[in-house]
């Protein structure tokens, strides 16, 4: 039997599997996807009779460590299933020293376990998988692909916070997230209109999380998230923009707690806290309700300020390309961000805009600068990082 990768993504709530034969851009062949944990968690394992399906009714207080060692033991029991040699994370923050995807050494497992404070609702749960992975098996090669490693080469100006030294110390600066699906975006300009991949090109990564990242030349300059994924853009649940000042206001005269902020500002906020309805841009769309108007409406906005900022550090933009769930999906998202950015040179055509699939279509009508739809790929940029890294 062919032998495999396991890649791994730890979400706040969620533990992502996928199971792919051991060679560059192989298919993943099985999938598990846990939800709930911390409360009910919920197995969701593809092919219904592959790898990874078996009754699964863990207690309620199960945590990622666990639900991953659960997991793997479902895998190791089937002896018709392709084992893993290698194992890839995605890890949310890599801190300001791992700049790279890297080989898990201990010295690397030790600087996530350090950064960790920096993604208190990712990392913790990337390490509790890496450590159930290395009980289970243990020399088994891990490799780490960090979000924050695509943005790691922007200037200072760019990632600089006006702040004294000593808190600048500490790591609080910007760093930027979503960089495997930057990165699977950056690597396919070229095939969206030729000589793109050298031009100034504005990427939005439109899902429950969203942020816009600027590429010159492919490499990110600037980009929306900053310290952690909760600034720039509104999304599902989280505001983006937001006065420093209203986190002490909330503290010292509402009485809330960091605890409350923190779960005020990811989990009751963005589209969910202005809708009143849901996090989801789909029931958004349908929904007649002037909240829900106005939340799509207050999405487009931030999209379209923030754009003229990219624009700004760029120096001129070349093209769009809209990805992530609403990005591929939401068109009235895409001509109302696009309508709004007529004076940076783009003009929509309508029918295409409707007709486009994830494909690097072409949505902007002729003699307009181009705007593409393009599905990012993460899975892919995963999966051969953990070939070349853990086969090198
Ligand atoms: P995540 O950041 O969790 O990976 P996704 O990239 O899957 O999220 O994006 C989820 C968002 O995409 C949700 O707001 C969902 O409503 C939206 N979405 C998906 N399909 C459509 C669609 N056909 N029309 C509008 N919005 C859509």
């Amino acid at each position: 039997m062919q032998p495999a990768i396991l890649l791994v993504n730890a979400g706040s709530s969620s533990l992502k599997l996928a199971l792919a034969p051991a060679h560059t851009g192989a298919t993943p062949t099985a999938r598990a996807t846990v939800d709930g944990i911390g409360a009910h968690p919920r197995l969701d394992a593809k092919p219904v009779d592959g790898p990874f399906a078996a009754p699964f009714d863990p207690d309620d207080g199960i945590d990622h460590g666990a639900v991953i060692a659960w997991l793997m033991r479902t895998l190791a029991r089937r002896d018709d299933a392709a084992q893993p040699v290698a194992v890839g994370h995605r890890v949310v923050h890599g801190g300001p020293n791992l700049v790279r995807h890297a080989r898990l050494t201990d010295a690397v497992i030790a600087e996530i376990a350090r950064v960790a404070p920096l993604a208190r609702s990712h990392n913790p749960h990337s390490l509790a998988a890496i450590r159930a992975v290395a009980a289970a098996w243990p020399g088994i090669v891990q490799v780490a692909c960090f979000d924050t490693a695509f943005h790691a080469g922007q200037d200072p100006l760019a990632t600089t916070f006006a702040l004294p030294a000593a808190v600048r110390a500490a790591g609080v600066r910007r760093y930027g997230f979503h960089g495997l699906s930057y990165q699977s975006i950056a690597e396919r300009l070229d095939t969206l209109a030729p000589g793109l991949g050298t031009g100034r090109v504005i990427v939005a990564h439109l899902g429950n999380g969203a942020s816009l990242c600027a590429l010159d030349a492919g490499r990110s300059v600037a980009t929306t998230m900053g310290f952690t994924p909760l600034d720039g853009l509104v999304m599902g649940t989280r505001p983006g923009l937001l006065d420093p000042g209203v986190v002490p206001f909330l503290m010292a005269e509402l009485g809330m707690t960091a605890d409350a902020v923190d779960a005020l500002l990811y989990r009751d906020s963005g589209l969910k806290g202005l809708s009143g309805l849901s996090h989801d841009m789909r029931r958004l769309e349908e929904s007649p309700t002037e909240e829900a108007r106005f939340a799509r409406a207050l999405f487009a906005y931030r999209i379209a300020r923030e754009t003229g900022s990219l624009a700004a550090a760029l120096g001129g933009v070349d093209a769009l390309v809209f990805t992530g769930g609403i990005g591929e999906n939401s068109a009235a998202t895409r001509a109302a961000v696009l309508e709004r950015c007529g004076w940076l040179g783009f003009a929509l055509d309508a029918d295409a805009n409707h007709r486009a699939g994830p494909d690097g279509r072409r949505i902007t009508a002729a003699g307009s600068r181009p705007a593409f739809v393009l599905a990012s790929d993460e899975e892919r940029i995963l999966a051969r990082e953990t070939v070349t890294l853990a086969m090198g």
